[in-house]
């Protein structure tokens, strides 16, 4: 937990948020500014601020969060959908909590 970090307060129940899933390692919520008609967050319990600083002890907690996108997909209608993990301030990261956006049923455009 970094007490600075946004997404530790959304997985700790500091900040809420629409949450869709949670188990031991992950949590999963809709985005607050959704860019799609569906567009999730999925969110690892374990603060890691970029998949840079990820090595391969977390590979079981990579694989859960790409394996939680179809089911989440599947279950909010969606029969495709984009996935996107921004990575450092040029990669376009904003919050410092490794995450993946699942977008589905169309872009809204941001
Ligand atoms: P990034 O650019 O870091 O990949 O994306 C961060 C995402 O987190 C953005 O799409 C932004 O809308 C979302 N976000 C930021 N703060 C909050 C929040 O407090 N609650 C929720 N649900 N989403 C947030
Ligand atoms: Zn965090």
């Amino acid at each position: 937990m970094d007490e600075n970090c946004i997404f530790c307060k959304i997985v700790n129940g500091v900040i809420p948020s629409k949450k869709i899933y949670e188990d031991e390692a992950m949590i999963a919520f809709f985005d607050i500014k959704p860019m799609a008609r569906v567009h999730l967050l999925i969110v690892p319990k374990l603060h890691l601020e970029t998949l840079k600083d990820c090595d391969g002890s977390h590979q079981a907690l990579l694989g859960k969060m790409l394996l939680l996108a179809p089911v989440l997909a599947k279950e909010h209608g969606l029969s495709g959908f984009k996935t996107l993990i921004n990575t450092g301030r040029e990669g376009g990261q904003e919050v410092f909590h490794l995450h993946m956006h699942v977008f589905g049923g169309g872009l809204t455009g941001s």
